[in-house]
């Protein structure tokens, strides 16, 4: 399917331009969103779309030769109906749109696919970012499969599954000390020289484009509908961002009718957002401490972070945080209710959304779709140290029983 791709629109002043690889505004500096013919695209057959992983949505998608489109068989990922987690937070309907089933197990393989591939359009034969893990993983494992060079650079911290990945994929892993906050001004430089592609989350509106369609896949998987509220994590805000616009694509088409009251989730740890949101002020950039929620640990989320906010206070969303404790504490609840094994941060949203929902924020009759970015087969985890039983008979069947309490009827 072709590309409906029309130019770039600066975010701040509106100023135009001809699709290219370009990262701000030359007017104002602002961020760069793409355009699309949207006209045309109402006009497409949406109940018989086709096409490996994101490329699904490609004529909402900026790369025109299909050539240059690489795919794992990201996206597609299941929209699952949780009633029982829906019963313990409190919420009539509720559904995980979970990312762990993406090829490296997280939503970053979206922008991954998108990355590369503009990449490759626009002739670069090297791509880089900066990543806590996930990002690092996920663009190492896409860059290495379309032949470039992949530039990752990580934080120190990063869970052994993931540095495991990255040491496997990337062709040049380097390790950085400090927080993300300190490596990405270091990074953006390099980028601005052209000494790689941007894979980073801050700027480049190619890369950000490929998680606008978490929002056509939840649609198309609600029959074309929206939820009540959408629970998306905010680290730098793509995720928020992107669905949000996809969610807006979809109404301006007619696709769907309208779009879904959206909510800005984040640790308690790394609440920018949410602080700048209760305060009705200005986004501040915080110096943030260690939270289990690693792949939303962001204290300056800068442009993006004050666009989520533009987005939280023009169209009545809201924002809410969620203590280390209570992201730990919905892992295990999601696990035990519908049998998903999520990463701590994929389940901010869960937690979150619990919180909200005991506040009297979101009402016990809203519909909610809560996105749940990552799987949890790449954390660390404290070990555990079991005591087995001797495998005799009697003794287990007495085990068994009692835990029943009797035979079943
Ligand atoms: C990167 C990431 C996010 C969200 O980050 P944004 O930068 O706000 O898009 C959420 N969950 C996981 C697991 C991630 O890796
Ligand atoms: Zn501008």
């Amino acid at each position: 399917m072709e590309s409906y791709v029309t130019g770039l629109r600066c975010a701040g002043c509106g100023h135009g331009l001809p699709v290219q690889y370009a990262l701000s505004c030359p007017r104002c500096g602002g961020l760069l969103e793409l355009e699309y013919d949207l006209e045309r695209m109402a006009g497409l057959p949406r109940d018989r779309l086709s096409g490996p992983g994101i490329w699904r949505y490609a004529f909402a998608l900026p790369v025109r030769d299909p050539a240059h489109r690489v795919s794992l068989g990201e996206g597609n990922t299941p929209l699952y109906d949780c009633p029982r987690l829906a019963e313990a937070i409190g919420v009539r309907k509720l559904w995980l749109k979970f990312e762990g089933t993406n090829p490296t197990g997280t939503v970053k393989d979206r922008t991954s696919a998108t990355a590369v591939s503009a990449a490759r359009e626009f002739g670069y034969k090297a791509i880089g970012v900066v990543s806590t893990g996930n990002a690092g993983s996920s663009l190492a494992t896409y860059g290495t499969r379309a032949g470039l060079r992949t530039f990752i650079f990580c934080y120190e911290r990063g869970s052994q599954p993931k540095l495991n990945h990255m040491a496997a994929c990337a062709s040049d892993l380097v390790f950085y000390r400090g927080v993300y906050d300190d490596m990405i001004g270091v990074f953006d430089r390099l980028v601005d020289e052209g000494l790689v592609f941007d894979g980073g989350a801050s700027r480049n509106p190619f890369k950000h484009e490929g998680k606008k369609t978490i929002a056509y896949e939840v649609a198309e998987q609600l029959g074309w509908a929206v939820p009540d509220f959408f629970v998306a994590p905010v680290g730098v805000g793509e995720t928020f961002i992107a669905s949000y616009r996809g969610f807006r694509e979809l109404a301006a088409m007619g696709w769907t009718a309208g779009v879904p009251r959206m909510v800005a989730a984040q640790s308690a740890v790394a609440n920018p957002i949410v602080r700048a949101w209760r305060e009705g002020g200005d986004l501040v950039p915080q110096r943030i401490g260690y939270t289990v929620a690693e792949g939303v640990a962001v204290g300056n989320p800068d442009a993006k972070g004050r666009y989520v906010l533009d987005i939280l206070r023009r169209e009545g969303g809201l924002a809410g945080d969620a203590a280390d404790a209570d992201i730990v504490a919905a892992q295990k609840l999601v696990a035990r209710t519908e049998g998903i094994w999520a990463g701590p941060t994929g389940v901010v949203t869960v937690a979150v959304l619990r919180n909200l929902v005991r506040a009297g924020q979101v009402p016990s009759a809203a519909r909610v779709v809560c996105m749940v970015t990552e799987t949890g087969l790449k954390g660390e985890y404290p070990p555990i140290h079991p005591e087995g039983i001797v495998p005799d008979y009697e003794a287990v069947k007495k085990l068994v029983m009692a835990r029943l309490g009797g035979f079943p009827a």
